[in-house]
C-alpha cells in the first residue's frame, strides 16, 4: 500500500492508495463500504459532504467532519490535501478535462469558505498515468499552454509524439493556489507502467484503483 509521506505524517487524517488487489481485499471493502463517493463526471464540481453518501455531479469532496471519502482511478490523479489548521479533507478525481475546466480552483474556493490559509495546506498525489506514457494529441497540449505558463515543463516532445505531465499541471495550479511546493509530494507511481494498478489507458478496463482519506 502506497501513502504520500507528507499526509502520512498527520495525526489527525489516514490516507490509501491502493493498488488493484488492496482494492478488492477484505479490510479495505470494509472502510469502502462505509465511505462517500462521488459521480467523478470529468468536471469541475465539489460536493460538500453531509447526509449524502454520494454526490452524483462531483468531482471532488470536502469534509470537516469524521468521514472516509473514496475517489476511484484508472490513470487520473487522486489528489488529497489537508487542512491541518481547520482540520478539513478535500479528495479530487482529476483527469485532464477536471483540471482544464478548474476543479482546483473550485476546490480552494470551498476551502476558503472554511476559512483554510492554502499556506498551510498539504497535498499527496497517488498512482496516476505518468507523463512517460500519457501520449495526447497536440491540439489538448495547445489547450493546455493557454493555462499554463510557458515556463512551465509541463509537457515533453518525443519523435513528433507528444505527452502530458498531469501531475506538473496540478502542482502548477495549486501553486497558483498558494500551496507551498514543499507541502506537495506525489508518490510518483505511474498506472499504465505498473501492472499492480488498474489503467484506463493500458486495459481499457471498467475497474478502477480505490484511494481512501479519512479524518479520525
Ligand atoms: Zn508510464
Amino acid at each position: 500500500m502506497v501513502q504520500s509521506t507528507l499526509l502520512s505524517k498527520e495525526k489527525s487524517i489516514d490516507h490509501y492508495f491502493l493498488n488493484r488487489y488492496e482494492s478488492r481485499s477484505g479490510n479495505f471493502l470494509k472502510l469502502i463500504g462505509k465511505s462517500i463517493s462521488c459521480g467523478q463526471m470529468h468536471q469541475n464540481k465539489i460536493g460538500i459532504v453531509g447526509k449524502s453518501i454520494f454526490h452524483r455531479n462531483s468531482d471532488g469532496l470536502i469534509s470537516s467532519k469524521k468521514c472516509i471519502l473514496t475517489i476511484r482511478t484508472a490513470d487520473c490523479l487522486p489528489i488529497f490535501i489537508y487542512a491541518p489548521d481547520k482540520k478539513v479533507i478535500l479528495a479530487l478525481h482529476a483527469g485532464w478535462k477536471s483540471l482544464f475546466a478548474g476543479l482546483i480552483t473550485n476546490a480552494f474556493q470551498e476551502l476558503s469558505l472554511y476559512g483554510v490559509d492554502s499556506i498551510n495546506v498539504k497535498v499527496g498525489i497517488g498512482p496516476h498515468i505518468g507523463v512517460c506514457c500519457y501520449q495526447v494529441d497536440k491540439s489538448l497540449i495547445k489547450k493546455f499552454m493557454n493555462i499554463i505558463a510557458p515556463d512551465q515543463p509541463f509537457f515533453q516532445e518525443k519523435e513528433n509524439n507528444y505527452y502530458l505531465n498531469l501531475s506538473l499541471v496540478a502542482i502548477f495550479q495549486l501553486k497558483n493556489k498558494g500551496v507551498l511546493q514543499h507541502s506537495i509530494d506525489d508518490v510518483n507511481i505511474c498506472t499504465n507502467c505498473s501492472d499492480d494498478y488498474y489503467s484506463y489507458r493500458r486495459d481499457h478496463t471498467d475497474q478502477r484503483n480505490y484511494n481512501l482519506l479519512m479524518i479520525k
